[in-house]
């Protein structure tokens, strides 16, 4: 079924009766080709390009839980391509031109908002290296402005400019940048990968996995075993968990990161703005309530849960940098599982054994690259060589030196 302003006039006129389940819940089979480990962002999107731009069939996606139980459904929703270094910025600038056509490539509204983000500028070195990393995504195609103050004001007049402390300079604008309906993303994704025949296989946890001369032939699933030519793994904060299935120790640490919703506020924010002073960011949802995060909680964790000295944390940075925000109510909390990376940039690769790839170590901007880790992902699995835009995510490079620290701070990975 295809979606358009037609289909919603007729279903109206028709009493609604039309409408199908977006996609089917079939039993799984004893073998696929290609089988994805995770019904996340990730792992959806590698299904769909895997069988629609790589041709391929015989795919399924297992999913231990439902389709958005993870952190795909659990995001500040977060969408830009400022980054800095040469590993990272084609990759994400490549991923923004994917989501700039993702809802007419899935023919569903994952309302991709391009409302801008805007980095605050606190000290002189900062608007320094914010200069250099403007420079560098304008260099890989992305686009970037440096914002005085006055401009700044314009646009956003409601933060605490003069703050003894932390008085705001200018900032960094992305205007292509924004937010997107986190689990609208899953299931354009998974609707479209159902479309084009994968089996997408709900309630079924990879519990273990046969390999056999170094190759792995399939895994052991609480609802039975599958065979698979080729492993997929997209499972986000479970990534060491299920590694550690094929007896890898992978260089990435689980950790909690929380966000918060505010109760519904008239519009007040325009886009993404970030603190430079601390780690607090906010956008405003369509339902007018504030979204915002900060720092992960620091401590190792699967729990899909936070504590209280972040949401002080947190809301501390808040009140720095708009005070106004002391007086909105708090709706709701959660936390979801980041896998943090030692150097706080991805992997996308193949493993030691034979069939078997990894997709991790997102920490906490993997939603932002949702398309196009599925797309080089996708391409990895169908010709067994790397994206052009991914070349640099290798397993290895933490064995070889060649990291891609972003922040610059070394192999701590609750600081990245
Ligand atoms: C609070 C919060 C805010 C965030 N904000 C942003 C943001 O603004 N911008 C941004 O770019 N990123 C953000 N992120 C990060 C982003 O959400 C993640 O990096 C990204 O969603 C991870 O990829 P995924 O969607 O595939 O993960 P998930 O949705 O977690 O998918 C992994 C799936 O694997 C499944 N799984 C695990 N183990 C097994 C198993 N054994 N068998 C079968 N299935 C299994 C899980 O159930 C899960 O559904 C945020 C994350 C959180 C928690």
């Amino acid at each position: 079924m295809r979606y358009s302003g037609f289909r919603v006039i007729k279903e109206a006129l028709l009493g609604q009766k039309g409408w199908r389940p977006l996609w089917r819940d079939p039993e799984p089979q004893p073998r696929y080709d290609y089988v994805i480990v995770g019904g996340g962002g990730h792992g959806l999107a590698t299904a769909y390009y895997l069988a629609k731009t790589f041709q391929k069939s015989r795919i399924a996606v297992l999913e231990k839980g439902w389709l958005g139980s993870g952190n795909i459904g659990r995001n500040t929703t977060i969408i830009r391509s400022n980054y800095l270094l040469p590993g990272n910025e084609p990759f994400y600038e490549f991923s923004m031109k994917l989501w700039e056509n993702l809802e007419q490539e899935t023919n569903f509204n994952s309302m991709v908002s391009q409302r801008g983000i805007i980095n605050l500028i606190h000290t002189d070195a900062q608007r320094d290296a914010y200069r250099r990393r403007g420079n560098a995504m304008l260099f890989a195609g992305a686009d970037a402005q440096l914002l005085s103050p006055n401009e700044l004001r314009e646009m956003v007049p409601f933060l605490n400019y003069d703050n003894a402390r932390f008085p705001i300079k200018g900032g960094l604008f992305q205007r292509r940048a924004g937010t997107a309906r986190h689990d609208g993303v899953a299931w354009g994704y998974a609707r479209g990968a159902d479309m084009r025949g994968v089996d997408i296989i709900q309630n079924c946890e990879v519990t273990g996995m046969r390999i056999e001369g170094g190759k792995v032939l399939g895994v052991e699933t609480s609802r039975g075993y599958i065979a698979a030519g080729k492993v997929g793994v997209a499972v986000a904060g479970s990534s060491s968990r299920v590694m550690s299935m094929a007896g890898m120790r992978l260089p990435v640490e689980s950790h909690v990161l929380q966000a918060f919703v505010s109760e519904g506020l008239k519009p007040v924010i325009p886009g993404v703005i970030t603190f430079g002073a601390g780690h607090f960011y906010v956008s405003q949802s369509d339902k007018g309530g504030l979204v915002f995060g900060g720092d992960i909680d620091g401590y190792n964790s699967y729990a899909q849960r936070g504590n209280l000295p972040v949401v002080e944390d947190v809301l501390e940075g808040g009140m720095a940098l708009m005070p106004m925000i002391g007086r909105a109510r708090l709706l709701r909390s959660w936390g979801g599982i980041m896998d943090m990376s030692m150097d706080g940039s991805p992997i996308i690769d193949r493993t030691s054994v034979d069939g078997l790839y990894f997709n991790g170590g997102w920490c906490y901007g993997g939603f932002k690259a949702t398309p196009a880790s599925g797309f080089a992902f996708a391409h990895l699995l169908a010709t067994d060589r790397p994206h052009e835009t991914a070349t640099a995510y290798r397993l290895d490079r933490f064995a070889r030196g060649y990291l891609i620290d972003e922040k610059g701070v070394g192999a701590q990975p609750n600081l990245h």
